[in-house]
C-alpha cells in the first residue's frame, strides 16, 4: 500500500488565547487521522525562509510579522501578534511548500493547515497571515519543478488575497467557488446577487444561498473541468474548507458532511484521470463544535485515500 504523504508539525500552534479561529485543529484533525487508522505517511516540514516569502510578499510585512512591528501591520491578518505566532506561521506555511513537492512526488498529499488565501503581498486578512499557496508555487517554480499551477479554492468564502497576487501570475490559475465574502462576513447573504469579477486567470463561481449538494456538485462539474483546460496546470492546490458545512456560523450553504465529502471525492477523482498531482489544504471552519471541524477536514482525507489508495477499503 502506497501511502499518502501528509505535512503536519505541534510547531503549526500557537496559543492566541480564546479566538474564532481554532488553531488547535491541526492537532486534532492529525489526531484523528492517526485514529482512523488511514494509509498516511506523515512528514515534518521546514520552516519557511525569508526568501520563500519574499516572492509574495514586501519586506516590510514580512518584517512586521517577525517582530510585531508595526503592531498595526503584524495583526493585518486579526490575530493578536505574538513571537510564538510569528514562528507558527512559519511552519504551517513551509508545510504548504513541502506538501506540495510530495504531491508532484506521489500524486497527492496534503498540508494539515491552511492555504491563507485572504492574505495580500504589502498584508495579511481574515486569519490569514501569508499566502501559503502562492508562497508554495513560486518556491517549486523557483526549483524548477513546475511551470504552472492550479488553485481551487472550495473555502466558503472568495479567495480574494490570492487573486490579488495572481494578478502579475498568468501562470497561475485560480477557481474560487464560494458562498460568502470574508468582508461582508454575514450568514444568509446571497452572494450569488453580486459576483465577484472574473480576470483572466482569477474565476469564480458564487453558490447561491441555501444551496444543497446537489447543485454545489453541479456547479463544481460545471466549472472544473473547462477551467483546468485552459489552465493546463502541473499540479492542483485544493482548498478543502470546512466552512461551507450548514453549521458553521458564516454558513449560508445547505451543505452536510456527505455532500462536502462528495465534494472532496470529485476534486480527487478529476485531478487523478488527469493524472494532475494534487495537494490539500484544510482552510476555514468555524463550527463551535470543533469535532465537526474536524470530521469535515478527516472526510477529506478518506475520500483521498478512496481514490488514491483503494485498496485500503477493499482489504
Ligand atoms: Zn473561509
Amino acid at each position: 500500500m502506497n501511502p499518502i504523504p501528509v505535512s503536519h508539525s505541534p510547531r503549526y500552534y500557537a496559543d492566541i488565547g480564546q479566538h474564532v479561529m481554532p488553531i488547535r485543529k491541526f492537532d486534532l484533525v492529525a489526531q484523528a487521522i492517526r485514529d482512523a487508522g488511514l494509509p498516511v505517511t506523515f512528514a515534518e516540514p521546514a520552516r519557511v525562509s525569508d526568501e520563500d516569502l519574499l516572492r509574495v510578499h514586501s519586506a516590510e510585512y514580512v518584517r512586521a510579522v517577525d517582530t510585531g512591528e508595526p503592531r498595526a501591520l503584524a495583526e493585518s491578518q486579526k490575530f493578536p501578534w505574538s513571537a510564538a505566532l510569528a514562528e507558527a506561521v512559519r511552519w504551517t506555511n513551509g508545510g504548504n511548500i513541502a506538501a506540495l513537492r510530495a504531491a508532484l512526488q506521489r500524486g497527492v498529499a496534503g498540508n494539515l493547515a491552511s492555504g491563507f488565501h485572504h492574505s495580500h503581498r504589502t498584508r495579511g486578512e481574515g486569519y490569514c497571515t501569508f499566502n501559503g499557496l502562492v508562497v508554495a508555487v513560486e518556491r517549486l517554480r523557483a526549483e524548477g519543478l513546475i511551470q504552472r499551477a492550479f488553485v481551487l479554492d472550495m473555502d466558503l468564502h472568495y479567495g480574494n488575497g490570492t487573486a490579488f497576487l495572481l494578478a502579475d501570475r498568468p501562470y497561475v490559475h485560480q477557481l474560487s467557488i464560494y458562498g460568502n465574502w470574508y468582508d461582508q462576513n454575514l450568514a444568509h447573504r446571497d452572494v450569488s446577487l453580486r459576483r465577484t469579477p472574473d480576470t483572466e486567470n482569477a474565476r469564480s463561481v458564487a453558490v447561491p444561498a441555501g444551496a444543497d449538494g446537489t447543485l454545489y456538485l453541479e456547479l463544481l462539474a460545471a466549472h472544473l473541468d473547462t477551467c483546468l483546460d485552459r489552465a493546463r496546470p502541473d499540479v492542483l492546490l485544493y482548498q478543502a474548507g470546512a466552512d461551507p458545512f450548514r453549521e458553521d456560523p458564516y454558513s449560508p450553504l445547505n451543505l452536510d458532511h456527505a455532500d462536502l465529502a462528495a465534494r472532496d471525492r470529485y476534486v480527487f477523482e478529476a485531478a487523478r484521470r488527469r493524472g494532475l498531482p494534487v495537494m490539500w489544504v484544510l482552510a476555514g471552519g468555524y463550527t463551535p463544535d470543533v469535532a465537526q471541524v474536524v470530521r469535515v477536514h478527516l472526510n477529506t482525507c478518506i475520500e483521498a485515500t478512496r481514490v488514491f489508495v483503494p485498496e485500503f477499503f477493499s482489504a
